[in-house]
């Protein structure tokens, strides 16, 4: 038989990912750029990521969209929920995944997932920057660095310099006085990283945490975060091997399932 290739796509506030699926299960190709819904980002992630992949989108046999900017993707054949895509994505790759918290540039969710792969019960946060990648950015931003190296800097700490404003904007004031007292940068970091976690752990204690718990979304890449979420709930948290991209790989599973 011939081989079925589906195509999805998570469109997010930050970021737009796309993901090329071969016959359900094999990821052949990918991309992952740094702009998202209503820029050029999503058409440019479409196309590196058949690029990535090899293939031609003559060969696609569907399309899914998903994520903040789903519903004005023009290319996409199929549009999927971004709960229902992180839900089928985790599940199809780790069946036993019951927890699931994905973090994202503007928004956190928190959700449960039954045995079967359901969606049973989830919590979002998409009001506040604080607990998501945005706060992260912030204060890169204030540290003139990259919010990839951020995990860098943390792992360098030796002490946290605690960061006690839950709002993002008093808390990159605080980030400033502390920087022009000289405080220790690795320390500070850690600092930042606690208080995203703290934010998004309150999300998954108000949901209750069963394990296995897994993580997805762009801040999973910070492991000065993930470990400071594994403090915070005293489980343990397997970043899924695709972090970023389980959005976009659900919504191909998804496609693959309606393929005719
Ligand atoms: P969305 O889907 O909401 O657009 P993503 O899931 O792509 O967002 O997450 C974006 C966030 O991921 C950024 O705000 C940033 O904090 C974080 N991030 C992105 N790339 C990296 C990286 N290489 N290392 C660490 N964190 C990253």
């Amino acid at each position: 038989m011939a081989d079925i290739y589906t195509l999805g796509m998570d469109l997010g506030s930050t970021t737009s990912k796309g993901v090329v699926l071969k016959n359900g299960k094999e990821v052949i190709g990918s991309s992952i750029i740094d702009a998202g819904a209503g820029t050029t980002g999503p058409q440019r992630a479409f196309e590196a990521c058949l690029k990535d992949a090899g293939v031609d989108r003559s060969q696609i046999s569907n399309i899914t969209a998903t994520g903040y900017g789903r519903n004005s993707f023009e290319p996409a054949d199929l549009v999927i929920s971004e709960l229902s895509a992180h839900a089928l994505g985790v599940h199809t790759m780790y069946p036993d995944a019951r927890t699931l918290l994905d973090i994202g540039g503007q928004d956190s969710k928190v959700m449960s997932i039954g045995k079967n792969g359901r969606l049973d019960n989830f919590l979002m946060n998409d009001k506040c920057a604080a607990g998501t990648g945005r706060f992260l950015e912030v204060m890169a931003k204030v540290l003139e660095v990259g919010v990839a190296d951020l995990k860098d800097l943390e792992a360098k700490a030796e002490q946290t310099v605690s960061v006690s404003s839950t709002c993002t904007v008093f808390a990159e004031s605080e980030v400033i006085s502390q920087l022009a007292k000289g405080a220790d940068i690795p320390g500070l970091v850690r600092g930042i990283c606690t208080s995203v976690a703290a934010k998004a752990a309150s999300l998954v204690k108000r949901l209750g945490v069963e394990e296995p718990v897994y993580m997805t979304g762009g801040v999973a890449r910070n492991t000065g975060v993930v470990k400071a979420l594994e403090r915070e709930l005293g489980v343990k948290i397997t970043v899924s091997q695709i972090q970023q991209l389980n959005g976009a790989f659900g919504a191909a599973v998804y496609g693959f399932g309606r393929v005719k």
